[in-house]
């Protein structure tokens, strides 16, 4: 079990970042710090709590967003490590990136989910030993036991295909493949089928964001949707100056589905996906200081860029 020194200064991630572990921190940065809101957005198929977390007051509405896909729980520790940030720099009445967070905090509400996946992330991580869905998810992984590679939900569905963009084609391509639910890439029955992605996209109908920033592994690179010249477009230029990656236009079937696809494309949120580091999923926990390093700068001042 993870034991954490409640009076460390910085967390301290020395594991990869399971579900429970996460949890433990979250209780930890609540207790410390009064202008941070945990509450918990749904239960996933294996009814783990989706922790969100909320920070601010203001009436612009940003949405930060973390391990769609199972292998990819470093964008948890990346998420975790911002917000840790954000709150000891207000509490120690500190600028960061020349910001004055108590500023941002009065005209900005910034939304964190930074595990919207722990079902995948806890097997990615441990396997299915302890799961309830075991048999059926050693059968979707072709035989293996081994699910490090694993990016589905419990039920093998890859959430980042199931929102509304696309999915008429998706499923024709789909056919055409023979994906199947599985370890990645099956997009479900219908548009937000899944718990994670349902609860997901009601949050956003509510908030009405102003931007989405999401986070995956790996590439270095920003998407931005389809549409040149759109607002999201405009957005991961900006990014791009703050965090040296490259931008990349969507195309094709991994285009279809996406949740960056479906706000930029569908709803005009402006919206990005930051694929973090550079390397092979999943990527391991030594790289992520280097990473957070990186893109520092870009998620302290996302928030104000529109
Ligand atoms: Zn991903």
């Amino acid at each position: 079990m993870l034991s954490i020194d409640p009076n460390a200064e910085l967390l301290d991630f020395c594991e990869p970042l399971t579900h429970a572990a996460m949890t433990e921190y979250l209780a930890i940065l609540a207790d410390r710090y009064g202008i941070l809101t945990v509450s918990t957005l749904a239960q996933s198929i294996l009814s783990r709590s989706i922790p969100l977390l909320r920070l601010g007051t203001g009436d612009k509405s940003i949405l930060y967003v973390g391990a769609h896909h199972g292998s990819e729980w470093l964008t948890s520790v990346l998420l975790l490590r911002f917000v840790n940030d954000l709150c000891s720099c207000h509490a120690a009445n500190k600028p960061s990136e020349g910001l004055l967070l108590s500023y941002l905090l009065s005209t900005r509400s910034i939304y964190i989910l930074p595990m919207l996946n722990p079902d995948g992330v806890d097997l990615s991580i441990n396997g299915a030993e302890d799961s309830l869905l075991r048999e059926r998810q050693i059968r979707q992984n072709g035989g293996s036991t081994d699910f490090t590679h694993w990016q589905a939900n419990a039920r093998g569905v890859d959430l980042n295909h199931n929102y509304n963009v696309g999915f008429l084609s998706y499923k024709k391509w789909e056919r055409e493949n023979a994906i199947t639910a599985g370890r990645t890439r099956y997009s479900g029955e219908c548009p937000e089928s899944e718990p994670e992605s349902a609860a997901l996209a009601a949050l956003i109908r509510t908030l009405s964001p102003t931007l989405v920033l999401t986070l995956h592994t790996q590439g270095e690179e920003i998407y931005y949707g389809k549409r040149e010249g759109s607002a999201s477009h405009k957005l991961a230029e900006q990014l791009s100056r703050l965090s040296g990656y490259r931008t990349a236009r969507a195309e094709g079937p991994a285009a279809y589905g996406g949740l960056t696809d479906w706000l930029s494309d569908e709803l005009d949120i402006p919206a990005c996906t930051l694929e973090c580091g550079i390397g092979e999923n999943p990527l391991p926990l030594s790289d992520y200081p280097a990473i957070y390093a990186g893109l520092r700068r870009a998620l302290f001042i996302a928030p104000t860029l529109l």
